[in-house]
Protein backbone atom coordinates (compact mmCIF):
# COMPACT_ATOMS: atom_id res chain seq x y z
CA UNK A 1 0.00 0.00 0.00
CA UNK A 2 0.81 3.57 -0.75
CA UNK A 3 -0.53 6.54 0.77
CA UNK A 4 -2.59 7.81 -1.68
CA UNK A 5 -4.42 4.07 -2.03
CA UNK A 6 -5.23 5.05 1.70
CA UNK A 7 -6.72 7.97 0.28
CA UNK A 8 -4.56 10.75 1.11
CA UNK A 9 -4.71 13.99 -1.45
CA UNK A 10 -1.79 14.12 -4.35
CA UNK A 11 -0.42 17.21 -2.77
CA UNK A 12 -0.27 15.94 0.41
CA UNK A 13 1.28 12.43 -0.34
CA UNK A 14 3.90 14.56 -2.52
CA UNK A 15 5.21 16.26 0.77
CA UNK A 16 5.49 13.20 2.51
CA UNK A 17 7.55 11.76 -0.36
CA UNK A 18 9.88 15.16 0.70
CA UNK A 19 9.85 14.01 3.92
CA UNK A 20 10.76 10.72 3.01
CA UNK A 21 7.27 9.04 4.76
CA UNK A 22 6.24 6.72 1.53
CA UNK A 23 5.41 3.32 3.45
CA UNK A 24 2.24 3.77 5.62
CA UNK A 25 3.02 2.45 8.86
CA UNK A 26 0.34 -0.19 10.14
CA UNK A 27 -1.37 2.03 12.27
CA UNK A 28 -1.37 4.31 9.49
CA UNK A 29 -2.69 1.72 6.84
CA UNK A 30 -5.28 0.47 9.15
CA UNK A 31 -6.35 3.96 10.68
CA UNK A 32 -6.30 6.33 7.60
CA UNK A 33 -8.99 4.96 5.78
CA UNK A 34 -11.52 4.51 8.70
CA UNK A 35 -10.87 8.22 9.59
CA UNK A 36 -11.07 9.90 6.25
CA UNK A 37 -14.35 8.09 6.28
CA UNK A 38 -15.17 9.64 9.79
CA UNK A 39 -15.31 6.87 12.50
CA UNK A 40 -14.10 7.25 15.75
CA UNK A 41 -11.49 5.49 16.67
CA UNK A 42 -9.32 4.03 19.35
CA UNK A 43 -5.53 3.29 18.52
CA UNK A 44 -3.75 1.43 20.70
CA UNK A 45 -0.01 1.89 20.02
CA UNK A 46 3.29 3.24 21.52
CA UNK A 47 5.74 6.06 20.08
CA UNK A 48 7.58 5.72 17.02
CA UNK A 49 4.77 3.67 15.27
CA UNK A 50 4.38 6.44 13.32
CA UNK A 51 0.38 7.67 15.26
CA UNK A 52 0.88 11.42 14.72
CA UNK A 53 0.54 10.75 11.02
CA UNK A 54 -2.08 8.43 11.58
CA UNK A 55 -4.63 11.03 13.39
CA UNK A 56 -2.98 13.74 11.62
CA UNK A 57 -3.27 12.75 7.75
CA UNK A 58 -6.58 12.35 7.96
CA UNK A 59 -7.26 15.47 10.31
CA UNK A 60 -5.53 17.72 8.07
CA UNK A 61 -7.85 16.38 5.33
CA UNK A 62 -10.67 16.94 6.72
CA UNK A 63 -10.20 20.10 7.63
CA UNK A 64 -9.00 21.10 4.14
CA UNK A 65 -12.21 19.35 2.68
CA UNK A 66 -14.62 21.60 4.71
CA UNK A 67 -13.11 24.94 3.54
CA UNK A 68 -13.79 27.23 6.24
CA UNK A 69 -12.50 29.47 8.58
CA UNK A 70 -12.29 29.65 11.91
CA UNK A 71 -14.06 32.28 14.01
CA UNK A 72 -11.89 34.31 16.28
CA UNK A 73 -10.77 32.60 19.80
CA UNK A 74 -12.26 29.54 18.56
CA UNK A 75 -10.82 25.91 16.89
CA UNK A 76 -11.64 23.80 14.19
CA UNK A 77 -9.97 20.51 16.36
CA UNK A 78 -8.66 19.59 19.57
CA UNK A 79 -5.70 17.29 20.18
CA UNK A 80 -4.68 16.59 23.83
CA UNK A 81 -1.59 15.60 24.67
CA UNK A 82 0.06 14.82 28.54
CA UNK A 83 3.31 16.96 28.13
CA UNK A 84 5.09 19.71 26.89
CA UNK A 85 7.38 17.97 24.85
CA UNK A 86 5.11 15.89 23.38
CA UNK A 87 2.39 18.76 22.04
CA UNK A 88 5.60 20.27 20.80
CA UNK A 89 6.45 17.09 18.78
CA UNK A 90 2.95 17.31 17.27
CA UNK A 91 2.26 20.54 16.51
CA UNK A 92 5.86 20.70 14.46
CA UNK A 93 4.73 17.20 12.74
CA UNK A 94 1.49 18.57 12.05
CA UNK A 95 3.37 21.86 10.48
CA UNK A 96 5.56 19.98 8.19
CA UNK A 97 2.45 18.03 7.09
CA UNK A 98 0.47 20.89 6.01
CA UNK A 99 2.98 22.88 4.35
CA UNK A 100 1.58 25.30 2.18
CA UNK A 101 -1.77 24.60 3.46
CA UNK A 102 -4.08 27.50 4.74
CA UNK A 103 -4.53 25.86 8.26
CA UNK A 104 -3.83 27.55 11.60
CA UNK A 105 -2.04 25.25 13.88
CA UNK A 106 -1.33 26.50 17.23
CA UNK A 107 -0.36 25.04 20.88
CA UNK A 108 -0.46 25.59 24.15
CA UNK A 109 1.55 24.65 26.82
CA UNK A 110 2.40 25.24 30.55
CA UNK A 111 5.42 26.84 31.62
CA UNK A 112 5.24 29.33 29.31
CA UNK A 113 4.03 33.32 29.21
CA UNK A 114 0.29 32.59 28.89
CA UNK A 115 -0.20 36.24 27.58
CA UNK A 116 1.57 35.12 24.29
CA UNK A 117 -0.67 32.49 23.50
CA UNK A 118 -3.49 34.02 24.38
CA UNK A 119 -2.54 36.39 21.13
CA UNK A 120 -1.71 33.65 19.32
CA UNK A 121 -5.47 32.35 19.66
CA UNK A 122 -7.05 35.81 18.80
CA UNK A 123 -6.96 35.31 14.95
CA UNK A 124 -8.68 31.50 15.23
CA UNK A 125 -6.84 28.18 15.07
CA UNK A 126 -7.44 25.06 13.19
CA UNK A 127 -5.35 22.76 14.74
CA UNK A 128 -4.78 23.30 18.61
CA UNK A 129 -2.58 21.33 20.34
CA UNK A 130 -2.51 21.49 24.14
CA UNK A 131 -2.19 20.08 27.50
CA UNK A 132 -5.19 20.06 29.11
CA UNK A 133 -4.55 22.49 32.68
CA UNK A 134 -3.01 24.94 30.08
CA UNK A 135 -5.80 24.61 27.89
CA UNK A 136 -8.74 25.48 30.82
CA UNK A 137 -6.34 28.75 32.26
CA UNK A 138 -7.05 29.63 28.70
CA UNK A 139 -10.83 29.00 28.34
CA UNK A 140 -11.42 30.37 31.77
CA UNK A 141 -9.81 33.79 30.39
CA UNK A 142 -11.92 34.01 27.74
CA UNK A 143 -8.98 33.29 25.12
CA UNK A 144 -10.48 30.18 23.65
CA UNK A 145 -13.71 28.65 23.19
CA UNK A 146 -14.61 24.76 22.08
CA UNK A 147 -17.70 25.07 20.58
CA UNK A 148 -16.83 24.51 17.05
CA UNK A 149 -14.54 21.69 17.93
CA UNK A 150 -15.45 18.90 15.07
CA UNK A 151 -12.47 16.90 15.99
CA UNK A 152 -10.93 15.60 19.10
CA UNK A 153 -7.72 13.74 19.31
CA UNK A 154 -6.65 12.47 22.45
CA UNK A 155 -2.75 11.24 22.35
CA UNK A 156 -1.56 9.04 24.81
CA UNK A 157 -4.69 8.75 26.83
CA UNK A 158 -2.96 6.67 29.69
CA UNK A 159 -0.23 9.02 30.64
CA UNK A 160 -2.90 11.89 31.12
CA UNK A 161 -4.59 9.73 33.35
CA UNK A 162 -1.17 8.49 35.07
CA UNK A 163 -0.50 12.53 35.35
CA UNK A 164 -3.83 13.23 36.75
CA UNK A 165 -5.44 14.79 34.00
CA UNK A 166 -8.84 13.13 34.02
CA UNK A 167 -10.78 15.53 35.91
CA UNK A 168 -9.26 18.03 33.37
CA UNK A 169 -10.28 15.49 30.52
CA UNK A 170 -13.75 15.17 31.58
CA UNK A 171 -14.21 19.07 32.07
CA UNK A 172 -12.91 19.70 28.60
CA UNK A 173 -15.15 17.25 26.89
CA UNK A 174 -18.17 18.38 28.58
CA UNK A 175 -17.10 22.09 26.44
CA UNK A 176 -16.60 20.25 23.32
CA UNK A 177 -19.70 19.72 20.68
CA UNK A 178 -21.49 16.03 20.83
CA UNK A 179 -21.40 16.02 16.98
CA UNK A 180 -17.67 15.33 16.35
CA UNK A 181 -14.76 12.67 15.57
CA UNK A 182 -12.98 11.08 18.58
CA UNK A 183 -9.85 9.63 18.45
CA UNK A 184 -8.22 8.56 21.25
CA UNK A 185 -4.77 6.70 21.03
CA UNK A 186 -2.88 4.75 23.84
CA UNK A 187 -0.09 2.66 24.52
CA UNK A 188 -2.00 0.52 26.72
CA UNK A 189 -5.67 0.01 27.73
CA UNK A 190 -6.59 -0.71 31.48
CA UNK A 191 -10.48 -0.33 32.73
CA UNK A 192 -9.90 3.74 33.57
CA UNK A 193 -9.03 4.54 29.56
CA UNK A 194 -11.21 1.94 28.32
CA UNK A 195 -14.09 3.51 30.46
CA UNK A 196 -12.71 7.30 28.82
CA UNK A 197 -13.34 5.38 25.88
CA UNK A 198 -16.77 4.54 26.14
CA UNK A 199 -17.50 8.12 27.15
CA UNK A 200 -15.96 10.12 24.80
CA UNK A 201 -16.21 8.02 21.36
CA UNK A 202 -19.45 6.66 19.70
CA UNK A 203 -19.19 3.50 18.28
CA UNK A 204 -14.90 3.04 17.85
CA UNK A 205 -13.49 0.95 15.77
CA UNK A 206 -10.67 -0.80 17.58
CA UNK A 207 -6.99 -0.47 15.94
CA UNK A 208 -4.18 -2.27 17.21
CA UNK A 209 -0.40 -2.28 16.54
P1 LIG B 1 5.35 8.99 15.80
O1 LIG B 1 5.13 7.57 16.18
O2 LIG B 1 4.13 9.62 15.27
O3 LIG B 1 5.98 9.77 16.92
O4 LIG B 1 6.37 9.02 14.57
C1 LIG B 1 7.71 8.58 14.71
C2 LIG B 1 8.61 9.07 13.56
O5 LIG B 1 8.38 8.31 12.39
C3 LIG B 1 8.43 10.53 13.15
O6 LIG B 1 9.69 11.12 13.03
C4 LIG B 1 7.73 10.46 11.81
O7 LIG B 1 8.07 11.56 10.98
C5 LIG B 1 8.22 9.16 11.25
N1 LIG B 1 7.25 8.51 10.36
C6 LIG B 1 5.91 8.50 10.51
N2 LIG B 1 5.32 7.75 9.56
C7 LIG B 1 6.31 7.27 8.78
C8 LIG B 1 6.33 6.43 7.62
N3 LIG B 1 5.20 5.95 7.09
N4 LIG B 1 7.53 6.17 7.07
C9 LIG B 1 8.67 6.64 7.61
N5 LIG B 1 8.72 7.44 8.70
C10 LIG B 1 7.55 7.75 9.28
Amino acid sequence: TNFESLGVSKQIVATLTALGIETPTPIQAQAIPLLLEGRDLIGLAQTGTGKTAAFGLPLIERLLADNVRPDNRTTRSLILAPTRELVNQIAASLKTFAKGKPLKINLVVGGVSINKQQLQLEKGTDILVATPGRLLDLIARRAIGLTTVRFLILDEADQMLDLGFVHDLRKISKMVPKKRQTMLFSATMPKAIADLAADFLTEPTKVEV
